[in-house]
Formats: structure tokens, sequence, C-alpha cells
């Protein structure tokens, strides 16, 4: 097999990885303490419910009422008493949109933090875009029998409700945390910026239960997002992720994903957690010093041998590659560093030359149908986006090329996110709706 990422396998072995990973989200509701619990998969996000004297903690609402009124549902079987405050770890969309299905005509305090709401920081100019990118990284509109998951998310959720339970926090949490009581529960909240800035995470003392939002999830983390994301700040990730391993939790409860019970293991999560960030980062780091650029650093980066196995860094949903490229860019901009780079040849002109180099259009259009036979799937993409160029290349073949590429590149992929994308770019260009543009 010819494989060119890191997160491509054999097909059998990428469905296979996949479908176990499976378990990570099915729905039911895990009892994490005595007076916690925590519903996953009825939604993409976990919701927890805190058990007080007088009334009930919520932790995170999920994404819409519908979903939310199906895990309150479950909730009830273990309490019935009101809900006296609503917390959100952070401001997406899938941990705040169902609160109005948790309280009826209650109006309890709602805790975020100073920063929330500022979790996007992509720019509302390109939302047309980040838009399509959004449904392919998620894959919303695969076939069920292309569907597998979203990595640390179900494929098939109820969306068509999003946001529409959200209220508006009412308690401010400032940059310093906040100690307090809620219905006879000790309650700690940290700042904890990562997959956010506007996020912070959850320590029951008596409980020794820690709710991490989405700084943590059992995948490797999705440092960058491919449907588009303002950088991302990694350091600080990493610095959070660390400061709740000191915490030593019992349980750790995490944004997505079952919950990892033993202190023990827990801890030990959490410090590989942090650890493999870090690592990455500096690896990134080292290597921009060094003069490399990110097309090098994202084929070289890899995380510590001793953490390449641990079941919650796969990268069923974050990625290596991504995540280095993200820093790069974070770091220092678009431009490598490379005089080449500076100012690149015109697509078209490019593909005209290599045209040539190859010997002729003919020459080139072989061996982008032979790269395809071959199974060499992103030499084809690649000479295929050099044919669509040419005003002499067969445009129409090179369109199928790609489709078929694209497909076969996703059969191997266990990173659900590039899965989807690349199955929904071939249905798209397949479609006929994609207009010349993107091709
Ligand atoms: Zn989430």
């Amino acid at each position: 097999m010819v494989a060119n990422g890191q997160t491509q396998v054999e097909p059998d072995t990428a469905l296979r990885m996949l479908n176990a990973q499976q378990q990570q989200f099915e729905q039911g509701i895990v009892k994490v303490a005595d007076n916690v619990f925590t519903a996953v998969g009825f939604h993409g996000a976990n919701t927890s419910m805190i058990v007080g004297t007088d009334g009930v903690i919520i932790v995170d609402t999920l994404f819409g009422p519908t979903s939310a009124a199906k895990a309150a549902e479950a909730f009830r079987q273990y309490s019935e008493k009101p809900v006296k405050a609503i917390v959100y770890t952070h401001s997406h969309g899938d941990h705040i949109g169902g609160a109005s299905a948790f309280v009826g005509d209650e109006r309890p305090d709602i805790y975020a933090t100073d920063r929330f709401g500022s979790a996007e920081g992509v720019n509302k100019a390109v939302d047309p875009v980040k838009m399509k990118r959004n449904v392919r990284q998620f894959g919303r509109k695969l076939s069920p029998p292309e569907s597998t998951n979203r990595g640390v998310a179900p494929a098939n959720t109820h969306d068509s409700d999003r946001g529409e339970g959200y209220l508006p926090p009412t308690v401010t949490v400032p940059d310093s945390g906040l100690k307090t009581t809620i219905a006879g529960v000790e309650i700690e909240f940290h700042i904890g910026p990562g997959e956010t800035d506007d996020a912070m995470f959850i320590w029951l003392p008596k409980e020794k239960v820690l709710l991490a939002g989405d700084n943590f999830y059992s995948s490797f983390p999705n440092l960058y997002a491919i449907r588009g994301t303002a950088y991302r700040d990694v350091l600080s990730w990493s610095e959070s992720v660390a400061k709740m391993a000191e915490f030593k939790p019992h349980v750790l409860v995490p944004g997505h994903t079952m919950p990892i019970q033993g202190q023990e293991a827990a801890t030990a999560a959490l410090k590989d957690y942090s650890e493999a960030i870090r690592s990455v980062y500096d690896q990134t780091v080292r290597g921009i010093n060094a003069g490399k650029s990110p097309d090098q650093l994202a084929h070289e980066v890899k995380l510590p041998e001793h953490l390449q196995d641990k079941p919650y860094l796969i990268e069923f949903y974050g990625s290596v590659p991504h995540a280095v490229r993200a820093i790069y860019a974070g770091l220092l901009g678009w431009y490598d560093g490379n005089p080449t780079t500076l100012n690149p040849l015109q697509p078209k002109l490019k593909a005209r030359k290599i045209a040539e180099l190859a010997g002729g259009t003919k020459k080139l259009t072989e061996q982008m149908k032979s790269a395809l036979e071959k199974k060499d799937f992103q030499w084809a993409l690649e000479l295929a986006d050099h044919v669509k160029w040419l005003d002499d290349g067969n445009k129409k073949l090179a369109r199928k090329v790609k489709i078929t590429a694209l497909r076969g590149l996703a059969a191997r992929e266990y990173n659900a996110p590039n899965r989807n994308y690349y199955l929904s770019y071939a249905n798209e260009l397949e479609s006929g709706h994609l207009s010349e543009v993107w091709f």
C-alpha cells in the first residue's frame, strides 16, 4: 500500500478501529460517583448531573432541546430534584444548545467564564465556506453506508434544533476561578483555556471527580479543526491539562467519550495528554528554528514512542500533522521562510510546465491514471489537480480520477474528519453541485 498520511492503514483495519471507537459514545448513563451521573451518546457531547441535597447541577447541555430532553429524562431515574445550576464548560454549540430541556419553569444560575463566547474566533466573513467545510468534516450529508462516526461523537445526531434551548450565562466565573457550594455540593470552577479560550474545568473535591470539558476526550486532541478555525493556543491547552492532572482525580469526565475511572488511570491519562500536546508543540518549534518547512515537519513530527499506543491518544479526531501545520501558521503565519515559496508559480502555469516535463498533456494524463491504478491516491490527486488546469487537459477524466482517489484515501483513514472530508468532497464532485472553483 502506498500510504502518505500517518492515519492511513489497510481499509479493513481502518474500519475495525473506527467501529471499536464507537464504544466510546454508545448511549447510556454512567454513574461516576454516588451522586454524579454522565449521559454519554445522547448527542455528540456529554452532559452530567451532580445531585445535591435540595437540587441538582447540570454540566453542559448538549446541542439542542430534543437530545437534551432525552438525557434529562434518563437522569430523572436517578434524581427528580430541581435544577439549581447549569454550568457551561465552554461555548461550543454541542455543549450549550439544550439548556431549556433540563430546567422546565425554573431559572437556575448559569455559570460560564468571563470570556464565554469567544470560542470560535473565525471571522463571520468566511461563514459560507466554513459551513461547507463543517458539513464535510462531520460527514453530515454522507449516506448510512458511508458513515462511521466523528471520531469522538456518533455520526447520526439530531441537529435540526441547534441552539434552540440555549439560555445565556447569569454568573461569570472570574479569571481567578471560583469555589462555592451549590445545593450542598462543594464545587470548584477552574479556568482552563485549550480547545477554546473560554474553557474551564470543574472539580468536585469531595467526590474527587474532574469534569474536563473538551480539553480532554479519548482521541489525540483536535488542535486544529479542518472545518477551519483560528489558532488554538496549543501551549495553554497542554498547561490546562497538566493543571487538571495535579488534582489526581478518581474519575475523569471528558467533554466527549467515556469517563475514565480510577485515580491512577485518570491521572495518567491527563499527564500523557498534556505531554503529547507539549511534545508536538516542542518538536514543531524545534523544527521551525532549524529552518524546516511545514510540509517537512508534518511528516516528521511524531508522538513520543511511549505515548503512541495509549488508547486516548489515537488520532481518531485530532491529527498530529494537522496540529503541526496549525502551530507553524499560528506562530509564523503562512510563509515558510523559503524564498522559493515567496512567489510560487501560478497554478495554471505550473501545470503547463509539469505537463511539459512529463512529455506532454497526454503523458501526464497517463501518469495520473497509472497513479490511480497503483492506488497511489495522493499522487493521483495531485496530478489530477494539474490536469484540470490544462487547456487541452481532460477535465472530465481528472475529476473522475479525483473522485475515485478520494474514496480510496477515505477507506484507509481512521482519522474521522479526514475520512468524512474525503468522502463528502467526492460526493460533491460527483453530484456536479460543486462549482469549477472547487475543482
Ligand atoms: Zn464538544
